[in-house]
């Protein structure tokens, strides 16, 4: 418990149902990616805390996601210009601690 504070079981449980990608713009997260939990319904809403309504995003996507939820103005993507060849990160589990690599 706790050997691990850089990823809680939360966010490598959402990691693992999301299977690496942000969900706002499909990105798979890398190494030096910025995290954030995002409630996809907002607890003022009555969005509840269970996974089933917490989704794994980058922290430039919360933000976008965020201005988007309070203004509906046009939408705009992260990483919007032209898509790089993605990099297929693998997720595996030593013990307790989920790891990511490069194949
Ligand atoms: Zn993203």
């Amino acid at each position: 418990m706790g050997k691990n504070p850089e990823m809680s079981p939360r966010v490598a449980k959402l990691l693992k149902a999301q299977k690496g990608k942000c969900t706002h713009c499909k990105m798979y997260f890398r190494e030096n990616d910025v995290l954030e939990v995002d409630h996809i319904i907002p607890k003022s809403k009555g969005g509840r805390n269970e996974y089933k309504n917490l989704q794994l995003l980058h922290r430039h996507c919360h933000d976008t996601k965020t201005a988007n939820d309070s203004s509906l103005g046009t939408k705009s993507g992260c990483n919007s210009a032209k898509p790089k060849p993605l990099i297929k990160p693998e997720w595996y589990w030593i013990d307790d601690m989920l790891v990511m690599r490069y194949a």
